[in-house]
């Protein structure tokens, strides 16, 4: 298969050829179709396995049908990212940051990378510019969330990367604080993608809590 065959449309099908993609990994064969067609997703996917762009080609590619729908009012000092990628460390998020702003290169699609251990002050000049998708740590963002500078009231998609890492490192009240701020009346408006690459029962339970009707893929 290529990534002519799937459903991504013509500006990121050429970021893809940009970036020297020849052909999908496994991963991105089997969830990209399944993300698009509007399923949740619990993956198993190491990584190397291009899982990076199995989650942000179909969150760029909603996100750009979704601005067309949605008209978000501008100049308002809170932030509403239409799409949260969570990641465990400032390392794993600048890496997302950095693939996600290649592959959305000239649609207009705004990326926002927001990691502790560093002045939230520069972060929040960042996030005023506008955000369409936030990448983010947990801890973080709460932190930004508490203080009123981002809602995640207009969050429809949310994908958990190394969501193990994140639970072996303690997020998981931070991740339950963050997902309870998102369930905005009508239910399942939300797509949710959950990236592991192992499956304990917390990560179970946190699927069970977070995804509805979920595809499982282990690829
Ligand atoms: P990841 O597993 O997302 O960390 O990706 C691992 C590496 O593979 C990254 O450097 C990606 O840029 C690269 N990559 C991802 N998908 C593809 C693909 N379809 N073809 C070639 N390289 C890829």
């Amino acid at each position: 298969q290529t990534f002519a065959e799937i459903d991504l449309g013509h500006v990121l099908k050429q970021n893809i050829k940009r970036c020297k993609f020849l052909k999908p990994t496994p991963i991105q064969r089997h969830a990209i179709p399944i993300v698009i067609a509007g399923r949740d997703l619990m993956a198993c996917a190491q990584t190397g396995s291009g899982k990076t762009a199995a989650f942000c080609f179909p969150i760029i590619c909603g996100v750009l049908k979704d601005r067309l729908l949605l008209s978000i009012p501008g100049g308002s000092q809170v932030a509403c990212p239409l799409a949260l990628i969570l990641a465990p460390t400032r390392e794993l998020s600048c890496q997302i940051h950095e693939e996600a702003k290649k592959f959305a290169y000239r649609t207009g699609v705004k990326i926002v990378v927001a990691y502790g251990g560093t002045p939230i002050s520069q972060q929040f000049r960042n996030i005023e510019k506008g955000v369409d998708i936030l990448v983010a740590t947990p801890g973080r963002l709460v932190d930004m969330i508490e203080r009123a500078r981002v809602s995640l009231r207009m969050i429809k998609y949310l994908a958990l990367d190394e969501a193990d890492r994140m639970l072996d490192m303690g997020f998981e009240p931070q991740i339950r604080k963050i997902v309870e701020k998102m369930d905005m009346p009508p239910p399942g408006t939300r797509q949710t993608m959950l990236f592991s690459a192992t499956f304990p029962d917390e990560i179970q339970k946190l699927a069970s809590d977070f995804l509805s009707d979920y595809v499982f893929l282990a690829v």
